[in-house]
């Protein structure tokens, strides 16, 4: 078993992390599995090494290890060009220079319906603007790319399927190629400023990780269609999926980057120890 914990320096770690990197490091060591870290950068405008200097500080104080060297996926974009081009040469994807406001002002037009859009993993279901028009012979530097959904479910008539072990049993889910048209739409796997995306990104490393478990919060259960038909795509392996419950303020309102209160660098500097944060994630203390 292997599992991972990878957070983007993008921010203090608050006790949403906290639980999800110890049910991950736990997952591992009761199954006599590894736990690795990986540093999720690829968004170079919001991380900042202090963070990523944080992230160690804060889990080595909660009790955990991990092998070096860590996974930065600012240093391996070369895999995901590799993964990009693939997609490229067999016509899976095609180059945008739609704006937020051009795909908003076509979502909004009189003959798309006048109910709200249709939201799919990362917002507005895309109304493909782009998708019939000419492609180059190499894919532009100043464009997104997108994912053409019907020519890839085309390929996956079946549909799509993982495995979730997050409400206890084994439970599989589906997801039909319809419903991928539907609900997922044409989404972005190269962000015009990143050369890259968190989807595409984490199947690549997840797979070259050799990551059979992967843990994380449950707002990102709908992302996993995503990424099971990337790893279809890509020929990649397919991990077990288990999405945990997510760690909410007094408000019910789930705990952001922002929420400097519950930072697990405040909690330490006002003394409570790592047993304490586990109760107030609702962990048993480490046995
Ligand atoms: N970097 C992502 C995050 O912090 C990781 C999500 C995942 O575990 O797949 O939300």
């Amino acid at each position: 078993m292997r599992t991972r914990f990878a957070p983007s320096p993008t921010g203090p770690l608050h006790l949403g992390h906290a639980f999800s990197a110890l049910c991950a490091y736990r997952m591992a060591k009761t199954n006599a599995g590894t736990f690795l870290l990986r540093i999720e950068d690829i968004d170079q405008s919001r991380a900042r090494p202090e963070w990523e200097a944080q992230i160690y500080a804060d889990l080595q104080w909660l009790g955990l290890d991990w092998p070096h060297p860590v996974l930065r996926q600012s240093s391996n974009m070369g895999a995901y060009q590799a993964a990009l081009d693939h997609l490229w040469q067999r016509g899976l994807v095609y180059p945008c220079h739609c704006t937020r406001r051009d795909i908003q002002a076509a979502l909004t037009a009189p003959q798309e319906g006048d109910g709200a859009p249709q939201m799919g993993p990362d917002g507005p279901i895309y109304p493909g603007t782009c998708r019939s028009a000419p492609r180059p012979a190499t894919w532009p530097a100043d464009a997104a790319l997108r994912l053409d959904m019907r020519a890839a479910m085309a390929l996956l008539p079946q549909g799509v399927q993982f495995c979730e072990t997050g409400s206890g049993a084994p439970e599989w889910h589906m997801m039909n190629t319809h419903q991928a048209i539907e609900n997922i739409g044409d989404i972005v796997l190269s962000r015009r400023d990143m050369g890259t995306s968190y989807h595409l990104s984490v199947v690549v490393d997840d797979a070259a990780q050799a990551i059979t478990h992967v843990t994380r919060g449950q707002d990102l259960f709908d992302a996993t269609f995503v990424h099971v038909i990337l790893q279809h795509l890509l020929g990649l392996s397919q991990p077990i999926y288990h999405h945990h419950r997510l760690i909410r303020d007094d408000a019910g309102k789930r705990l952001a980057k922002r929420d400097d209160a519950r930072a697990i660098a405040r909690y330490r500097d006002e003394g409570l120890t790592p047993a304490d944060i586990c109760a107030l994630v609702g962990l048993q203390p480490r046995p």
